[in-house]
């Protein structure tokens, strides 16, 4: 007989972790749930804008850990780029709906295979609202169906942002107010005030491009507690040998800021940014994070956490060049401080802005408000109902910082509230963010999935 895994969570985590199952074996029965039909793309790569581009170059796009190259070869066979130059496409920033394409059709290839095979892939496009332990099963509930399951993996992604900071309630269900920045329906956006976009990071960049793609003409003014400048991807060319690239543990957080500092210095003799000395320490987050103390990723995250935002969240030249115009024509002010206090009117909303910069309150009469202040983390804020119902009944827990669920990062096992590895419910992507600091990116997800896939199948004979 078949054992069944219910996968919760139709992303590019969930998709690929079921891809990576059927090309190891035909001994499961998978029980794919999204909440929407929409498979594989997730909020990322179902987009229409030609102006929302990927963050990351091409060839390092494959959502493969062993096929690096995968995604650049089917780019080479698409209409768009047949008759570019690999080296070209390669380096380039695609429009983030082309990824979405790729995801459809690998989704679409796991299908063809499963059925060559004879292996049973599901797909249940319902939301699941509770996933019961009874005896040795999990039963994994929606609206409509129960499903028993052997196994259970969350993959359910980014959450939506969370409540902004002095937003009175009342915002919240008001139509000028935009909490998910993913799904904005532009028809509804007010066209005759300002827009007041709350963070200024790679969501803020979205949200404006897609503003003036949707001919929002109106000046954006964006709020973010430092107000830092996005930075753009440069290729430096660079052969610098960080020491970052191949540092050991343990360390501890003083020792890195350190170490973090001296290259920054010795780049800068050179006019070169720190820029590179991110990407060098980029693949060795998690094992550093890992063996901070408690009290160092408290600190991490009261002092580092946003200047590290800056600096790994960077986007293409041709988008910051678009950002940087309209800084200086003035149709957007990205401004240091917080939002002090909004007034809802007939007219608009009328909010007060504490400026760090000029230590002083602006008041602005603004149309929409657009919620970017990145994903929700703290598990009972969210939206997510059986992420709540899960924490709440003890099956889950959270980490100290509020930022993902406790799970065992070698075998991806959650941790319940007693402190024990839950032996059949595992989470991967988002949710590990609070156990590996960064875990969101395709190169973090694909590598999640293959992992977990083998640790799934190794107990069972290969087919
Ligand atoms: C706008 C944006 C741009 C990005 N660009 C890049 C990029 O260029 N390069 C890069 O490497 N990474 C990028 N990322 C990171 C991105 O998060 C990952 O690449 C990846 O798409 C995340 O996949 P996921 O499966 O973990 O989550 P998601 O894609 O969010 O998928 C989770 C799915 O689970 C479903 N779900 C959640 N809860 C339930 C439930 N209870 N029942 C049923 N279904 C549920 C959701 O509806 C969703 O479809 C970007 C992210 C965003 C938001």
């Amino acid at each position: 007989m078949r054992n069944s895994i219910s996968i919760v969570g139709g992303g590019f985590a969930g998709t690929l972790l079921a891809r990576q199952i059927i090309e190891r074996t035909k001994q499961y029965t998978i029980y794919l749930f999204n909440h929407t039909s929409e498979l594989a793309k997730g909020v990322a790569y179902d987009c229409n804008q030609n102006t929302a581009l990927l963050n990351v170059i091409a060839s390092k796009m494959s959502a493969f850990p062993d096929d690096n190259e995968n995604f650049l070869n089917w780019c080479l066979n698409h209409p768009n780029y047949k008759n570019e130059s690999k080296s070209i496409v390669g380096s380039a920033f695609l429009p983030r709906k082309i990824y979405g394409e790729y995801l459809n059709a690998i989704w679409n290839e796991t299908l063809s295979i499963a059925q060559e095979k004879g292996s049973e892939i599901i797909v249940i496009s319902e939301k699941v609202i509770s996933i019961e332990k009874v005896v040795n099963q999990f039963v994994v509930s929606t609206n409509d169906q129960k499903i028993e399951s052997d196994i259970c993996v969350l993959a359910t992604g980014n959450e939506e942002p969370g409540k902004p900071k002095n937003c009175p309630d009342s915002l919240l269900t008001d139509n000028n107010y935009f909490s998910n920045p993913w799904k904005i329906d532009f028809s509804k956006i007010n066209y005759s005030l300002p827009v007041l976009i709350i963070g200024n990071g790679l969501t803020m960049v979205d949200t404006v491009l897609s503003l003036r793609e949707h001919h929002f003409s109106q000046k954006i003014i964006s709020i973010s507690p430092n107000g830092f400048n996005i930075l753009p991807h440069r290729n430096f060319n660079l052969d610098f040998k960080s020491q970052l690239a191949t540092i050991q543990t343990p360390i501890s957080l003083l020792e890195l800021v350190q170490l973090f500092n001296q290259e920054v210095k010795t780049l800068r003799k050179f006019g070169v940014s720190p820029e590179p000395i991110i990407d060098a320490f980029r693949p060795n987050v998690a094992k550093v994070w890992q063996q901070f103390s408690k009290e160092e990723k408290a600190k991490f995250m009261g002092r580092v956490r946003h200047i590290w935002g800056v600096a790994r969240h960077r986007i293409p030249f041709v988008s910051y060049d678009k950002i940087m115009k309209e800084q200086i024509n003035q149709q957007l002010e990205i401004l240091a401080g917080k939002l002090v206090h909004l007034n809802q009117s007939n007219e608009g909303n009328k909010v007060t802005l504490w400026d760090k910069r000029l230590k002083s309150n602006k008041e602005f009469m603004v149309g929409s408000v657009i919620n970017c202040t990145g994903p929700e983390t703290k598990i009972v804020a969210t939206k997510n109902d059986l992420l709540k119902q899960l924490y709440v009944c003890g099956m889950i827990s959270q980490d100290s910082l509020l930022l993902g669920l406790r799970a065992n990062t070698k075998t991806f096992r959650t941790i319940n509230a007693e402190n024990q590895e839950n032996e059949q419910l595992f989470a991967i992507g988002s949710l590990l963010k609070g156990e590996l600091w960064e875990s969101t990116a395709v190169n973090e997800l694909k590598n999640q999935a293959k992992e977990l896939a083998v640790l799934l199948t190794n107990e069972l004979p290969k087919t």
